[in-house]
């Protein structure tokens, strides 16, 4: 339970304060202590994409639109068992192709994107995935948050802060952006996130999102966050409730 003293509103006033008047220094702070915090509780958390190389990363990260991580991981062991690396992705041909991906949504979309990035790496990149957000960023069906998955994860390079859904969403409850757009969050989060934790910071949110402030019903009264959290959109409960 977070022991911080309570308002009548079922919030301590420095959650209240929180948002409103924190200086750029003051949140810095908060958003390293909300990093440490989150280390602690959730110190295995990583990418629940299986993945044997930056390939496969780029390919399941590409699937995973729209689609949930557990659903790409059933796909992608036959998609990788037929075509397992860039040139025979690239001449796969499309209606197999769309078969075998049709499960994760779609399918037609992600497959033109599968057989342009296969492309992509073959001619450009000679068959390597590109270490650079920005090579990264030109290839195919690759926008900027797969772009970081693949950084961060799969080259362990801290090149931004991953702004999924459960990272958005926790976020600007946390006060700590206030945007909608990944982009803008993102660059809200790589001012104020200490880089040391940038890879991590986004996995260990999403388990966050997973099992305590979810969507619909966030759990302030059991988050280790609670200390350090404005709850900004959190409707307070009311007694009894
Ligand atoms: S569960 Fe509540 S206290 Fe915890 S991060 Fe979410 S909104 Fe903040």
């Amino acid at each position: 339970m977070n022991p911080s003293s309570k308002s009548l509103d079922g919030q301590s006033g420095q959650h209240r304060a929180v948002g409103r008047r924190e200086s750029k220094g003051a949140r810095s702070t908060r958003a390293n202590a909300i990093a440490q915090t989150l280390e602690k509780a959730y110190p295995q958390a990583g990418c629940s994409l299986d993945f044997a190389s930056p390939f496969q990363l780029v390919i399941a990260t590409i699937l995973s639109a729209q689609c949930t991580d557990k659903r790409v991981n059933m796909v992608t062991p036959s998609l990788f068992g037929r075509w397992p690396d860039p040139a025979s992705l690239a001449a796969a041909p499309p209606r197999e192709l769309e078969a075998v991906i049709r499960s994760t949504g779609f399918f037609r979309a992600k497959a033109k994107s599968l057989l342009g990035c296969a492309r992509a790496l073959v001619e450009r990149h000679g068959g390597e995935v590109p270490r650079t957000l920005d090579e990264l960023v030109r290839l195919p069906g690759v926008g900027r948050k797969t772009a970081n998955v693949v950084m961060g994860s799969a080259f362990g390079i801290a090149s931004g802060v991953v702004v999924d859904t459960h990272v958005g969403r926790i976020s600007r409850r946390l006060g700590l952006t206030r945007h909608t757009d990944a982009v803008r969050a993102e660059r809200d989060l790589s001012a104020t996130v200490p880089q040391n934790h940038w890879i991590a910071f986004s996995h260990r949110l999403i388990e966050h999102g997973r099992s305590v402030c979810t969507a619909r019903a966030p759990r302030c009264g059991d988050c280790p966050l609670a200390d350090l959290c404005p709850r900004v959109g959190i409707k307070p409960r009311r007694p009894g409730r």
